[in-house]
């Protein structure tokens, strides 16, 4: 489970993401960040351990506005719930992710990148990712392929969110074993985990199939399948509220949260299940 939200916009969106995340809190987590690329084109980050109250706070006091961003609550897989583990993760002051879900290779990949001489921040097996987009950014690529490229090289569960700071009009996110969805504004787009995330800003989602990856910029959206081939998916209206604490088709919600008991636990395990297991990392 956690979380991720991201946004490309006019606007500032600091606060949207801090809201998305507030929103998602309901899937457990153990720290939580934000990473915003401002006007000037300085990325910035704040990461706290424990509660987004506290990453809040921390951001009123170091206030960090821009029309670019990505925020997540981590539930630590690889290494400990630390502010150096927490996400966003950075490769040389250019590129952030954000990214749910587990590498299974990271290992391998790990050990290439310390042989090349990359230096690594912290332990977690997202921050891997981060190194292998920012390499192909570095050789010219867009976002969008840098990110394509690095995925081809990941066995696992994810959903992530990429952006650099040297094509500010792009957010680039994927999913495979967890769920990511676009949220349609005029002029402005959004990615999160969960469409609730994102109900203060719009009710218009596309969902996300496995193995899509989704190329948002201000105008629009471009997603590919699997296979690297475009892909259309279909833009569903919401009909869920600001406040969607609904009862639905349950008469109280006690009974609505024993009937959901099954889908809860199948949120918990997402993100924590690989083609053929469970992966223990998650426990
Ligand atoms: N595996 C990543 C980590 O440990 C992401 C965990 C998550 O899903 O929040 O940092």
């Amino acid at each position: 489970m956690c979380g991720i939200v991201g946004a490309v916009a006019q606007r500032d969106v600091d606060q949207i993401l801090l809201e998305g995340l507030r929103r998602l809190e309901y899937r457990g987590y153990d720290s939580a960040g934000i990473a915003m690329v401002d006007r000037s084109g300085g990325l910035k980050r704040i990461r706290r351990v424990g509660k987004v109250a506290s990453l809040s706070e921390a951001l009123e006091a170091h206030p960090m506005p821009g029309p670019l961003g990505l925020a997540h609550t981590r539930w630590a897989t690889h290494g400990a719930p630390t502010e150096q583990n927490a996400h966003p993760h950075f490769s040389h002051q250019r590129v952030a992710i954000v990214h749910n879900g587990i590498i299974e290779n990271f290992a391998s990949l790990r050990e290439q990148l310390l042989a090349d001489g990359v230096e690594l921040e912290s332990e977690t097996d997202t921050e891997v990712v981060a190194h292998l987009i920012h390499s192909a950014v570095d050789a010219g690529q867009s976002l969008l392929e840098a990110v394509q490229g690095a995925l081809e090289r990941l066995d696992g569960a994810y959903a992530l969110a990429v952006i650099d700071r040297l094509q500010p009009d792009v957010v680039v996110g994927a999913r495979r074993g967890s769920p990511l969805v676009i949220g349609i504004g005029i002029g402005e787009h959004f990615l999160a985990s969960d469409a609730a995330a994102l109900l203060p800003v719009t009710q218009r989602f596309v969902y996300l199939n496995e193995g899509d990856v989704v190329e948002l910029t201000r105008a629009g959206w471009r997603i590919f399948d699997a296979a690297g081939e475009p892909a259309d998916r279909p833009v569903v209206t919401s009909r869920l509220s600001v406040d969607a604490a609904e009862k639905g088709r349950y008469r109280h919600y006690m009974q609505k949260e024993i009937h959901e008991q099954p889908e809860a636990i199948a949120n918990t395990l997402e993100g924590r299940i690989s083609e053929h297991s469970v992966l223990e990392a998650g426990f």
